[in-house]
């Protein structure tokens, strides 16, 4: 059996708040099916210039750190 969590409703192209579009139903995170459609781009907002590491010593890979990348140490940005 094959657990893929990142079938979930929730990045499908069909899902819509909690509803499902193909087949006017209510889903949420822990439903799938065979006609999953994955989202391409789910997050464009974390990259380097958004993480609280960039330019920072705590920056878990400083020489690749850039625009447009990202990392699995990104951090949120504390905001007032
Ligand atoms: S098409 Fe399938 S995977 Fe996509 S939202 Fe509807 S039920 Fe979920
Ligand atoms: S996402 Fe990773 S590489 Fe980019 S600034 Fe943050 S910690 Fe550094």
């Amino acid at each position: 059996m094959s657990i893929r969590l990142g079938n979930s409703c929730v990045n499908c192209k069909k899902y819509d708040n909690e509803y499902c579009t193909k087949h006017d139903t209510s889903v949420s995170d822990r439903h799938t099916c065979d006609s999953f459609a994955m989202i391409t781009k789910l997050k464009d907002k974390e990259n380097c210039t958004t993480c609280a590491r960039y330019m920072n010593p705590t920056c878990a890979n400083p020489k690749k750190a850039a625009p447009h990348m990202l990392c699995s140490h990104w951090a949120p940005q504390v905001q007032a």
